[in-house]
């Protein structure tokens, strides 16, 4: 049997602590430390009061490009736990996490708990890597919740049963969204469901609601879209007759405006929340509801509302 100290140091130890040996709170709370918003809201779900966390990437930021500072270093060393997207979303920090992990077992990718043959092919242009814009599928984001659950219950065992809870509650509102969304998309003829976005970030939402995508950027933002991508997406355009293309918020909207520009179509007047959501408590009421777009649940409805008055036959941009 093992002695309560035992248990205690055992506790300790899977807590995660720093360099001193201390396990790092905020407000009596074991500190988690998150990369893009999508992920740090998961984790602020199925968290709930127990923990204190803290993500590193704002509203309106570009995990492909994101470097980050000191103190995000300092904060990474210092967390009871790390959740990131994976998947090489986090580009410029893929490196350092990894490392991190190795000599921290308590860093997550939350991607980790998608089953392989649901993740897209790899791009070309992605270096063989495969397609991280999981969020697009909300019932494909419901799958990374056991990740999170299970991340937590380490460094904080006797919160199991609350997180599991709250991941399963979490999970079945992702799956209802995925419902609402489908209802919704059905408004568009098939024909017409065709997305022009300013980067390849909406595969997954693709796959999921049936429509074609297509990306002046590729799937990381790092590479600037060429003169012939440029053309060829212009012809694309003119040939399937769309009538609305969407700029993205965590990507400049100049370019894509410039297509919309050259085909003679139509840039939304509201962008897309691609691999960033809006800035918490940016509450809007759209069709008799309100949501927060500084949620993921938010970004979800804002997204397809966006995308399905954009394009379905006699809509607008309400
Ligand atoms: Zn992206």
């Amino acid at each position: 049997m093992w002695s309560g100290f035992a248990v205690a140091m055992a506790a300790l130890l899977v807590a995660g602590c720093n360099r001193s040996g201390r396990l790092v709170e905020r407000d009596g709370k074991p500190l988690v430390v998150t990369t893009v918003t999508m992920v740090t809201d998961m984790v602020r779900e199925v968290g709930g009061e127990r923990v204190h966390v803290e993500g590193l990437m704002g509203a309106g930021v570009d995990p492909h490009t994101f470097k980050p500072r000191i103190s995000d270093a300092r904060l990474l060393e210092d967390a009871a736990a790390v959740f990131y997207c994976g998947l090489h979303l986090e580009g410029k920090m893929q490196e350092s996490l990894e490392r991190l992990s190795l000599r921290k077992p308590q860093v997550w990718a939350v991607s980790s708990g998608v089953p392989p043959d649901r993740l897209l092919a790899p791009q070309e242009e992605y270096e063989g890597h495969h397609d991280p814009h999981l969020w697009g599928d909300p019932a494909l984001w419901a799958e990374t919740v056991g990740v999170v659950v299970e991340g937590l219950s380490r460094i904080d065992p006797e919160g199991r049963s609350g997180f599991e809870a709250r991941g399963e509650a979490y999970r079945k509102k992702l799956l209802a969204l995925d419902e609402w969304a489908r209802a919704r998309v059905a408004e568009i003829p098939e024909g017409k469901r065709v997305l022009v976005t300013s980067h390849d970030a909406f595969f997954y939402f693709g796959r999921a609601y049936g429509f074609e995508v297509r990306g002046l950027q590729g799937v990381s933002t790092v590479s600037e879209a060429g003169f012939k991508d440029r053309a060829q997406l212009v012809k694309f355009i003119r040939e399937r007759g769309i009538r609305t293309i969407f700029p993205e918020s965590s990507v400049n909207p100049k370019a894509i405006a410039a297509v919309a520009e050259e085909a003679g179509v139509e840039a939304s007047a509201e962008h897309l929340f691609s691999d960033a959501m809006g800035t918490p408590g940016d509450v809007v009421e759209r069709r008799g509801e309100s949501y927060d777009r500084g949620t993921y649940i938010g970004m979800v409805k804002h997204n397809i509302n966006t995308v399905v008055d954009g394009l379905k036959p006699g809509g607008g941009t309400p």
